[in-house]
């Protein structure tokens, strides 16, 4: 009777909702429920909400109350789209502590955190889902509606759709087709992770023993190129080993037109195999079976340990000292336990190849999560993730923003990267830190891993906040690389120099050829040079819309900027004083290669930066040619820093080191550090020992020489010490604002009252409003204030409210028309 009775009330009360609503918004807003939704709302659920004067969006539910809004009537609610919450308790606890931290609204976090699928709007655009062959009777009449408008028009908006059936809300239909797979978000659908396949090559099983003889004579004399494939073949396989087209031709040096020769021949059989399964096969993989060495193990004992008392933990480890195969073992315990697991890696360190190695480890319960997925994709790991059949998470920064049910442990590998920090848009987190309190609401525990650490994070654990580890030695003996440092001053003057390379570099470079061995060239910049300038009257080439210099590329031709993108044609006289002499100043990658290609024509080279890696799998192409053999040479931009591990790259080359140590930033000796100590580390893995040679004007610079002497205690203490005197992290926290507006005047006016506004509250802890090195992009000029705080999380907090504060003041103000203030807590 009492059940009834309660039943029946909750149909009839009047209830409310608060919502988030993916936009730039200060407040969650307020609808009511239609009685018939009041047993359908929930909070995690998504609602079709209207906001605005006609727009449609999709909404999350963060509270429900009784209680109708007093600034506003509420307008009701349209739709609920889920029968179970898609956002979980936990999860909108930790978009509320991330818009307070990072200075933003809970709407941005929503919107960096779902993907599109999950939050349609009127504006977003659907497309047919391209994957799937549609069985058209399998559809009802609305949905067969909108597959045939898609077929004519293969692009309509969910206002389009909403017209087209002559309904207000589609959002349910639109939802239900997603899980069938049947339409997709438009977007520019991004390569994605495919397993990587390897050729395996076999001789026809027809050619038994007896055979073997005459088809040997036979090849001898008329092929006798293929006659050397069979006879590596048949040393290669040896004891039934498998044997790939790559190991095949380096022990053949025949060309891959000879094999394919052989296999239209039918003499061999070639076969596609995926390299994970691979691993399923063999018994013999020395991962699986791997042994800890006695540090492995001591060292895994001391975090297990340390996780009794600490919550987090800075594991230190060099260069291929097996920091991997210890979170491997940490995650299967965690697993073990019935708790999920997150490995956060940098974007781009999310190679096959790692992905490879987990799976062979966890099989089908590990899910993988970066921006190179579309859409769908995501939404199905967001499930999977959700209803626990996910266990791991192998992701870049955004999958902290993953429903998990019961996160036991977070491994954050390579710490230190700058690419856990998003820059832009709002929210601006660092995936690092974000981790780090995440973890708090689940009661887990989090592994920081680096061969570099940051200072921060370091300096936490020298202080006892986090605890400490340390892998001292590479896996199996391999040794560190050699590394010498060479002065281009000198080598210019004894004239020595062959264009950008000294000539320890081409004799190092020129050796490793003729072992067959690999080399990669580092250079931080890319095109080809990032100056033009007339030489009659120094006139340089500027960018339209931003204050920076045009960078020439010669692939193009063009003139281009690194800002914005903003092209144009390479001037071959002066636009100022008409004089024919340019000149090109400093250079880039496309350079280097350039010059390489005429000083070392014999030399397979290729080349690594973010114009040659735009299109779809052409980092995976790269990256499986390197590791095939198919390159000699690798020239790159910091992208060849991370996550490469080849046995047989043995030179690594830095180009020119001043330019890394030269950047005005507080943390510059620190990235100078963790790149040279990174790129370094890629040289001589597995067994051969490799040479760095770093060229440089300043060859007795701290940083160089702590970089040779692989000590991290060195530079931490200089850096310390440094940041201690001059008020920065970790002493110090940094909020940064950038200030922008199209109109220089405004912006200054704009950049003074909240300048003076906010030294108002804390004095001197105000340094600007400056300009910064690049005052104007896209045509918005820009000034920063910086606002340096004591640690202490009260007083931060507190800061943070005033800021605020302070920020809506302006916003209310008629100067602030057309400014746009963005918040930077934790800046990179
Ligand atoms: P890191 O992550 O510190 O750079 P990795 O975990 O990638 O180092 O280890 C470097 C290499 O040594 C890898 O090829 C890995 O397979 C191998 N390795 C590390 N530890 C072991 C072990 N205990 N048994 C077998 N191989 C190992
Ligand atoms: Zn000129
Ligand atoms: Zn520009």
């Amino acid at each position: 009777m009492l059940e009834f009775a309660e039943t029946y009330n909750a149909g009839r009360k009047t209830l409310f909702v608060d919502v988030i609503l993916p936009l730039a918004i200060a407040k969650n807003y307020t609808y009511r429920v239609p009685f018939e939704l009041n047993d359908a709302v929930a909070i995690g659920k998504r609602v079709v909400v209207q906001f605005g004067k006609s727009k449609l969006y999709t909404a999350i539910i963060a509270g429900i109350s009784e209680h109708a809004p007093e600034k506003y009537e509420a307008k009701y609610l349209m739709d609920v789209l889920d029968e179970q919450p898609v956002v979980t308790d936990v999860q909108l606890g930790f978009w509320q502590w991330m818009a307070n931290y990072y200075l933003c609204n809970t709407g941005e976090v929503m919107n960096a955190a779902l993907p599109s699928a999950l939050k349609l709007a009127s504006e977003t655009k659907i497309v047919l889902n391209k994957d799937y062959e549609i069985d058209r009777s399998g559809l009802n009449d609305k949905e067969y509606l909108i597959v045939d408008a898609l077929d004519i028009q293969p692009e309509l908006t969910v206002s389009d759709i909403a017209k087209l059936l002559g309904q207000k809300t589609v959002m349910p239909i639109l939802k239900i087709m997603f899980e069938k797979n049947l339409i997709m978000i438009s977007e520019t659908v991004n390569e994605r992770y495919k397993p990587r396949k390897r050729t395996y090559i076999k001789l026809n099983p027809i050619y038994q023993h007896d055979q073997m003889r005459e088809l040997f004579e036979i090849l001898e004399k008329r092929a006798p190129k293929q006659a050397d494939v069979v006879l590596a073949y048949l040393n290669l396989s040896r004891g039934g080993k498998k044997v790939s087209k790559p190991d095949l031709i380096e022990a053949s040096g025949a060309s891959s037109a000879v094999i394919k020769a052989l296999v239209e021949k039918e003499i061999m059989i070639a076969e596609d195999v995926n390299v994970s399964r691979l691993f399923f096969e063999g018994d013999n993989d020395p991962e699986l079976t791997a042994v800890l060495s006695d540090e492995q193990e001591n060292v895994l004992a001391s975090i297990r340990e340390q996780f009794e008392q600490k919550d987090v933990v800075l594991l230190h480890g060099i260069t291929s000292s097996g920091k991997t195969q210890l979170y491997i073992k940490l995650i299967e315990e965690m697993i073990a336990s019935g708790r999920q697991v997150l490995y956060l890696l940098p974007e781009i360190a999310l190679t096959t190849h790692i992905i490879e190695r987990l799976r062979r480890y966890f099989g089908e319960s590990i899910g993988v999560y970066h921006s190179r997925f579309n859409d769908q994709e995501r939404v199905e790991v967001w499930q999977k993730v959700l209803d626990g059949s996910y266990k791991i998470v192998l992701g870049a920064r955004s999958s902290v923003f993953l429903p998990f049910a019961d996160l036991g442990l977070i491994v954050v590998d390579e710490e230190h990267e700058t690419s856990y920090k998003q820059f832009d848009p709002a929210p601006r987190y660092n995936a690092r830190d974000a981790a780090i309190y995440l973890s708090a609401l689940y009661q887990g525990k989090v592994l920081l891993g680096s061969a570099t650490p940051s200072i921060e994070s370091y300096y936490n654990a020298q202080n006892g906040k986090f605890g400490f580890a340390e892998l001292k030695t590479r896996y199996g003996g391999v040794e560190m690389p050699q590394i010498e440092v060479v002065n281009i001053a000198e080598e210019l003057k004894k004239k020595t120099m062959q264009s950008h390379f000294t000539s320890v570099l081409m004799d190092d470079m020129k050796q490793a050829i003729e072992r067959k061995e690999q080399i990669i060239l580092f250079q931080n910049r890319r095109g080809y040079a990032p100056v033009m300038m007339c030489k009659t009257c120094a006139f340089t080439p500027k960018c339209i819309n931003c204050d920076v210099s045009l960078t020439f590329h010669k692939s193009s031709g063009k003139m281009h900027c690194h800002y914005c993108g903003y092209k144009e044609d390479s001037p071959t006289t002066c636009p100022a004083c008409g004089s024919a002499h340019l000149e090109y100043k400093g250079f880039g990658t496309e350079k280097v290669e350039d010059e390489l290609t005429v000083l070392m024509p014999e030399a397979r080279i290729m080349r690594m930066d973010l114009d040659t890696t735009r299109a779809k799998n052409a980092f995976q192409n790269i990256m499986n040619d390197l590791e095939e053999k198919r390159l000699d040479i690798l020239v790159g931009t910091q992208m060849v820093a991370k996550g490469l591990d080849f046995a047989d790259v043995t030179v690594i080359g830095i180009i020119n080191a001043d330019s890394l140590l030269k950047y005005p930033d507080f943390r510059a000796n620190e990235r100078s550090f963790q790149m040279l100590a990174q790129v370094s580390g890629r040289a001589g893995r597995r067994g051969k020992q490799g040479k760095v040679v770093i060229q440089t004007y300043d060859p007795s610079h701290r940083v160089i020489q702590q970089v040779i002497d692989n000590d991290y205690a060195a530079l931490y203490k200089n850096e310390i010490d440094e940041r201690k005197s001059f008020k920065y992290p970790p002493f110090y926290r940094l909020i940064q604002l950038d200030i922008k507006h199209k109109d220089p005047d405004m912006l200054y006016q704009q950049a003074e009252f909240l300048g003076t506004e906010l030294r108002k509250h804390f004095g001197d802890r105000v340094i600007g409003p400056e300009y910064p090195l690049v005052s104007r992009i896209r045509n918005f000029y820009i000034k920063t204030i910086m606002l340096k705080f004591e640690r202490d999380a009260d007083s931060l907090n507190k800061a943070k409210d005033i800021i605020r504060a302070v920020l809506l003041q302006f916003q209310t103000t008629k100067l602030s028309k057309g400014s746009l203030v963005q918040p930077d807590v934790d800046p990179y």
